[in-house]
């Protein structure tokens, strides 16, 4: 257990409507107690009956985030472990159909001696379980932070909420803390903010048992001081527990301005934290050059999930940290895989400095990307291929280079000639798709005095996977020849990691994720190489 009696919960709740930022809001509550010195850790809870999103369309559930130990999570574990600079474990993302898969499993052990399972005690001693293991056994936390998926009012939360309000009892009221985010809407035409829909979600929580400590209100401006008043009348919360969302520029701006309006003092004081003063001078200066870049660079991705951008949250946050790096503003240009399977590349790379290939599944726009890859690899646009991206690259160069007829990738054609990319051995007989790819953290040895290697400044790394396909080694030596080489391997399994392509300002493979890894005060070595290399080609291509 990651407990002992001394360890504080905090409750995340949001209300009124979906969308407010609430996992952006967990993870900057978690950077302002770390960076009072606390130990601190963020977990999420699911109200879906899936087991987790491994198996949901990105279109349904956008990102999923993998950890070290292979866990498919919620994209808000990327938000918390960017912000706490922390590497999180699958304790750290709980869902419904995990609570109750192991419920039904005690069950049919018979581990209840013959009782009634119930949702009460049963599934909310089960949750309270899952809240106090949060995050890593070796660790005894001085907060544990838990946010709950969904709005208030939802059927599904109901018993979430339920075991909040057990736990609430049972830590003790100067233990725990209800945080709320609330939407206070703007209405044009009466020239008012309104607190009704503030007031309602919050009594609506009274009626469930759990009482806000501290409202976080979304507003688009800041509010008086006498609406202040009112809300916390109202939702009996003290005034200075009334806490201005206000809409920022960057995500990255939140826990600077939660620390203005007193947030971290707040929930020291309410609970009693031995707290540092806080040291927030790093992230400043990050965010001040996020706001102030001195340049300009254009990335195109080229992916299928192009209208959801919450399907690349990682490498969209990526970027942000590895821009900020360089002092530069990356400038994203969404291109639709399968409209260039469509109507061709034509000149739609005209004005870009990069071009990025992210990861991805199934056969639409696949023929699209192939071309991005050969597109970039002709032209010498820097090209950076993230998984399903460097399986196109391969792809493109087996069929063009390699001049191998249709070489293909066996997820999309059984009957190739060339199945380039292939089936890993130990993938074949699974019947499940769930929780079945290959995982989470692997070791990469990287050959010395290649360009990867340059770009690590290490010979051997760790990168997180989430992929059932990898590099057909029988074709490794023919790619070789004609210049793309495969510069990481796993040393247990062989598995081609990592590829790059001589004779090109910068083309690199990659069969892990490097978005996973990439921090806020540490961009990505991959990523902020691929943008100075990018800014680079700007130079060329504007001269
Ligand atoms: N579909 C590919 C595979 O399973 C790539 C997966 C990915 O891009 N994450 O190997």
């Amino acid at each position: 257990m990651a407990v002992n009696q001394d360890t504080k919960f905090i409750f995340i709740t949001g209300g009124v409507v979906s969308s407010l930022g609430k996992g952006i809001a967990s993870a900057s509550i978690g950077l302002l107690l770390k960076s009072r010195g606390l130990k601190v850790t963020i977990l999420k809870l699911d109200p879906y009956l899936n087991v987790d999103p491994g198996t949901l369309s990105p279109y349904q559930h956008g990102e999923v985030f993998v950890t070290d130990d292979g866990a498919e999570t919620d994209l808000d574990l990327g938000h918390y472990e960017r912000f706490i600079d922390e590497n999180l474990t699958c304790k750290n993302n709980t869902t419904t159909g995990q609570i109750y898969y192991s419920v039904i499993k005690k069950e049919r052990r018979g581990d209840y001696l013959g009782k009634t399972v119930q949702v009460i005690p049963h599934v909310t001693d089960e949750i309270k379980y899952r809240i106090r293991s949060a995050g890593s056994e070796d660790v005894i936390y001085d907060v544990i932070i838990a946010e709950v998926g969904g709005t208030i009012g939802d059927i599904e939360s109901l018993p979430f909420l339920e075991a909040i309000r057990q736990l609430c009892l049972e830590a003790g009221r100067e233990n725990t803390l209800n945080i709320h985010l609330t939407l206070v809407p703007y209405i044009k035409a009466a020239g008012e903010f309104k607190t009704k829909p503030t007031q309602h979600s919050v009594m609506r929580l009274r009626e469930i048992g759990i009482q806000a400590d501290i409202l976080l209100c979304r507003c688009e401006n800041k509010i008086e001081d006498e609406l202040k008043n009112k809300i916390g009348l109202f939702c009996n919360v003290p005034q200075d527990a009334v806490i201005e969302a206000t809409d920022v520029e960057t995500i990255y701006e939140v826990p600077l301005l939660f620390e203005e309006g007193g947030l971290g003092e707040l929930i020291a004081q309410k609970l009693n934290l031995k707290a540092a003063p806080p040291d927030l001078r790093k992230w400043r200066d990050f965010v001040d050059n996020v706001k102030n870049p001195e340049k300009d660079v254009t990335i195109a991705i080229c992916g299928k999930y192009v209208e959801l951008k919450d399907s690349y949250k990682s490498i969209i946050e990526s970027f942000i940290h590895a821009g900020s790096g360089c002092r530069a503003r990356v400038k994203l240009k969404w291109i639709d895989s399968v409209e260039i399977e469509t109507n061709g590349v034509g000149d739609v790379f005209d004005d870009v400095d990069g071009i990025l290939i992210p990861g991805g599944f199934g056969n639409r726009g696949i023929e699209g990307k192939i071309e991005t890859a050969k597109f970039a690899r002709e032209n010498k646009i820097p090209f950076f291929g993230i998984c399903l991206g460097m399986q196109c690259a391969i792809i493109d160069f087996a069929r063009n280079v390699c001049k191998m007829e249709n070489a293909h990738g066996s997820e999309f054609s059984s009957q190739t000639k060339f199945p380039v990319i292939d089936i890993m051995e130990e993938q074949k007989n699974l019947s499940n798709l769930g929780g079945t790819m290959r995982l989470g953290l692997y070791k990469c040895d990287i050959t010395s005095g290649t360009k990867i290697h340059a770009i690590y400044g290490q010979t051997q790394i760790n990168e997180r996977h989430r992929h059932r396909y990898e590099v057909n080694n029988l074709y490794l030596k023919d790619f070789a020849k004609s210049g793309l080489i495969a510069t990481g391997i796993n040393p247990d399994t062989n598995l081609v990691e990592t590829v790059e392509l001589t004779g090109h300002p910068w083309f690199i493979g990659v069969q892990f994720h490097p978005e996973l890894k990439s921090r806020v005060l540490e961009p990505h070595p991959l990523f902020y190489n691929f943008i100075k290399a990018s800014l680079k080609h700007q130079e060329d291509r504007l001269a």
